[in-house]
């Protein structure tokens, strides 16, 4: 079969399959729930983001009955046990299951419309791939494959600002913190990290014209690479797989203490860390940032580690500790940025 067909036959068979699922949650849960509450004006957006919670439940469902028993089969760190973890599986249902986006719709999308609005009456319209060269429409696959690399150009010069400016990258060093890479790593970040990265993503779809369909198909395929990426299994792609997509070993390097994501240590620090990549290794190999060498090392953050090594600093264990404790180091960093007042102004008098 040609992969333009195969492509095809996937795309059709998953959306028959998410939208029958869809459609009966909406008749028998939904619906009912909504006119119980008096929000049956909200029915269109339950419905729209109910596609979210069933490809995502699809998604995650398929990503563990894969992953778990290659992490059992293969593990590359052995643990004593999985303590930690529970914070992940949270994250990662509350992000593929649609909360993220369906917050990022209720709270972000009017203010969107205006801008695009805003940006259409200035004559700035949309860069919209699809108009730039019409035959993309004919050949989705290839459509598929040109956005992705788009987007994942920007995500990893995006992932490399999240490293070297000092506010952002206290917020995702909630990422970095896990010491325990697992299968349920990826979503563990700040919220308030997630929904800068919904709105850029989104908004940047929206720039380039991406059709929704794609869009939630870039975002499934997109997630069950990341979970690949962090699961702790011992995989390598091959001298010439690890080149054109990014493999456990690749990010776990990316992940490794004082070496792969800190800034000022080591031999890297004219880099930032390495391996920022989110799906393809591409922009790493060109700019710069790419190590395929380096043997695998402990992941976390180097403040998290115990004296002399770091500073024995605590991270959270739950999941609002995380968050709490990534806002208050936020505030720290920003408060330490601004200028001081003169000691001479305090001392007048
Ligand atoms: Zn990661
Ligand atoms: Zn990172």
């Amino acid at each position: 079969m040609h992969p333009a067909e195969l492509f095809d036959a996937v795309a059709r068979l998953v959306n028959n399959l998410t939208g029958d699922a869809q459609t009966w949650l909406f008749v028998t849960l939904v619906q009912p729930l909504l006119w119980h509450l008096h929000l049956m004006d909200m029915d269109d957006l339950a419905y729209d983001n109910l596609l979210w919670v069933v490809a995502g439940a699809l998604q995650v469902a398929l990503v563990y009955l894969v992953l778990r028993p290659l992490e059992w089969l293969a593990p590359l760190e052995r643990w004593e046990n999985r303590r930690g973890i529970g914070p992940d599986v949270f994250y990662t249902l509350v992000n593929r299951l649609g909360l993220v986006p369906l917050l990022f719709f209720l709270t972000l999308q009017p203010v969107f419309d205006h801008l695009l609005a805003w940006m259409h009456l200035h004559g700035w319209d949309n860069l919209n791939l699809d108009a730039l060269w019409p035959r993309m429409q004919l050949h989705p696959l290839l459509g598929f494959v040109i956005y992705l690399v788009v987007l994942d150009f920007a995500g990893y010069w995006y992932h490399r600002l999240q490293h070297q400016i000092g506010w952002w990258w206290e917020l995702h060093a909630v990422h970095h913190s896990q010491r325990k890479l697992s299968l349920w790593a990826d979503d563990r970040n700040h919220f308030v990290d997630d929904a800068l990265q919904a709105a850029f993503f989104a908004a940047l779809a929206l720039f380039i014209g991406v059709p929704p369909g794609q869009f939630i198909g870039l975002a499934l395929l997109g997630g069950a690479l990341q979970s690949l990426q962090h699961a702790n299994v011992r995989i390598g792609f091959g001298r010439i797989g690890e080149r054109l997509l990014v493999s456990p070993r690749f990010h776990r390097l990316h992940h490794a203490v004082g070496f792969g994501h800190e800034l000022g240590h080591g031999n890297r620090s004219r880099l930032y860390g390495c391996n920022f990549g989110v799906l393809l290794p591409w922009w790493d190999q060109l700019f710069g940032s790419a190590d395929f060498d380096t043997a695998p090392r402990a992941t976390g953050v180097r403040e998290q580690m115990p004296a002399p090594e770091g500073r024995g600093e605590d991270y959270g264990r739950g999941v609002w500790a995380q968050q709490w404790l990534g806002l208050r180091r936020m505030a720290r960093r920003i408060a330490a940025a601004l200028p001081r007042r003169p000691a001479t102004a305090t001392a007048r008098g």
